[in-house]
């Protein structure tokens, strides 16, 4: 830990908070203090925007090839320095150290995605429906930029916005998870060192996130705002950048059905429902929250699952052999054994697990809960815990409608060896994504993102350097 940075990194500089204020990063296995971080205030949230500002028109004239190889040097950088960036994520937020290097491969892969994408941005000439002028249209940077990211995903949160902002010429300034602030600032430390000029990157930890970010997002010179957390917070951030109108980017919550059809391959369901509820202990926005499977396959679903999930290794993340790490707090802690309390006072049967850990750490145990009445709590809220609650269902309409029954849409699954069925989930299903006989949606090269209480933007793809692009559109007289 000796070699993260514990400053605001403010114009390319490290600096204490103007207060000289710090804040204690604990580790969540055991609550040890991991470090003490400079404790960013409104006046520092000033100050990183006057560098995000004074950087932006020479940053967003810089040649295209020039950021994308900046992004390739910082993507290369990265793979090389794994396993250093996995044990510091696996320290501050909890997960064992295989998943932590995952997340630093997915993370890194942003930047070598947008490393290519930075040299496609362009627009069209075309001529008007009635041949009397030229349309033309080219992009430019949308301007600074203001990130806001959790605590589940350190690294690739933050970088699945800053590939782009970068690709596309825009300065920035994050705002990471109070919880969560080293890898963000380790990150700082690798971009400059890969040469990113002085202000582009701003990065802003903080106990006082309402405050700090309502500060920035009230300067009129901010243009853009991407967020990625609850949808509660999210709704908050909308309604604050009507002010300015300030083009917004809201990655939210999701409550994502898994569903297993009566031809499903069940082995391969049940491999794939391990990656879609354990990958990060179940935290994660698009982990498998309900489990709906068809009666006639749920007994057998069920006793495999509980199998798999009463065999995982629960402890430190950074012990070897460890598969599932500590939650992220004692509040997580409660709220999960609360869901899984009242579901089974509801009727459900516990086939593993159920039980809170005793002693210090915030553990809980990967836990399956059959005969879960659709009515349950625990299948209308976020998890975001090692829980994986099934729920039973007879026809393929009775399936989709329960899937569809939530305010959110991030991502959804579902097993079948049917492809005329496949076909009609990817029409009836109200969400952004969805897999199909695969437990695995993210991948830097796909539109990430939801519709409904899940948000809206996409992050990755395509698709994602257009959230940091405005577009211009120049009328010509033809002949
Ligand atoms: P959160 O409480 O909404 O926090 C997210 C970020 O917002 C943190 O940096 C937090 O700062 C900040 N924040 C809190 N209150 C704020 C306010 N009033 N104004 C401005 N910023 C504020 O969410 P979380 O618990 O960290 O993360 C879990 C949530 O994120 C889940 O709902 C999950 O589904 C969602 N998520 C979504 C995606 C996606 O791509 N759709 C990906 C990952 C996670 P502090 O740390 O200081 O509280």
């Amino acid at each position: 830990m000796e070699s993260v940075p514990e400053l605001l990194f403010i114009a390319g500089e490290w600096r204490d908070a103007k207060d000289g204020a710090r804040f204690t990063v604990e580790d969540p296995a055991d609550g040890s203090a991991l470090a003490e971080v400079a404790d960013a205030g409104e006046g520092d949230a000033a100050a990183a925007l006057d560098a995000a500002v004074a950087a932006q028109a020479a940053w967003g004239a810089t040649a295209p090839r020039e950021r994308g190889e900046l992004l390739r040097s910082a993507f290369e950088l990265l793979t090389e320095r794994r396993d250093e960036f996995a044990q510091v994520i696996s320290l501050e937020m909890g997960k064992p150290l295989a998943e932590a290097a995952g997340e630093v491969t997915y993370g890194a892969e942003f930047f070598r995605w947008f490393s290519e994408e930075a040299v496609r941005v362009h627009g069209r000439w075309m001529s008007a429906p009635d041949g009397k002028s030229r349309l033309l249209t080219a992009k430019r940077p949308v301007g600074p930029c203001l990130f806001v990211t959790p605590w589940n995903f350190p690294l690739a949160m933050g970088t699945r916005k800053i590939g782009p902002a970068i690709a596309a010429g825009c300065t920035m300034v994050v705002k990471p998870a109070q919880q969560t602030p080293l890898t963000m600032l380790k990150l700082a430390e690798l971009l400059s060192e890969v040469g990113l000029p002085a202000g582009v990157l701003n990065v802003l930890p903080t106990t006082s996130a309402g405050p700090v970010v309502s500060a920035l997002m009230a300067d009129v010179r901010l243009r853009k705002v991407s967020f990625t957390g609850s949808t509660g917070v999210g709704k908050v951030l909308v309604k604050q950048s009507a002010d300015n109108l300030q083009r917004v980017s809201m990655e939210l919550g999701g409550n994502a059905p898994f569903l297993v059809f009566e031809d499903a391959d069940i082995p391969a369901a049940v491999d794939g429902a391990m990656v879609a509820k354990m990958r990060n202990m179940g935290e994660a926005c698009t982990s498998a929250n309900r489990f709906l499977v068809h009666a006639d396959v749920a007994g057998g679903f069920a006793a495999a699952l509980g199998e798999r999930m009463g065999a995982l290794r629960v402890g430190r993340g950074q012990d070897d052999g460890v598969q599932v790490g500590p939650l992220i707090d004692a509040a997580a802690v409660d709220s999960v054994s609360k869901l899984v309390s009242d579901a089974v006072d509801d009727g459900a049967r516990v086939v593993t697990g159920g039980e809170r850990a005793e002693g210090k750490g915030h553990f809980y145990p990967p836990t399956v809960l059959l005969d879960v009445p659709p009515t349950a709590e625990i299948n209308a809220v976020e998890v975001f815990g090692p829980v994986a609650p099934i729920t039973t269902f007879t026809t393929e309409d009775e399936a989709i409608a329960a899937a569809n029954d939530t305010e959110y849409g991030l991502a959804s699954y579902a097993y079948t060896r049917d492809l005329a069925r496949t076909l009609r989930l990817a029409e009836k299903l109200e969400f952004g994504m969805l897999g199909i006989n695969t437990g695995l949606v993210s991948n830097p090269a796909a539109p990430f993102g939801g519709v409904k209480a899940s948000g809206f933007g996409r992050e990755g793809g395509f698709e994602g350097i257009e959230e940091y692009l405005d577009t211009t559109y120049v009328a010509l007289p033809a002949g």
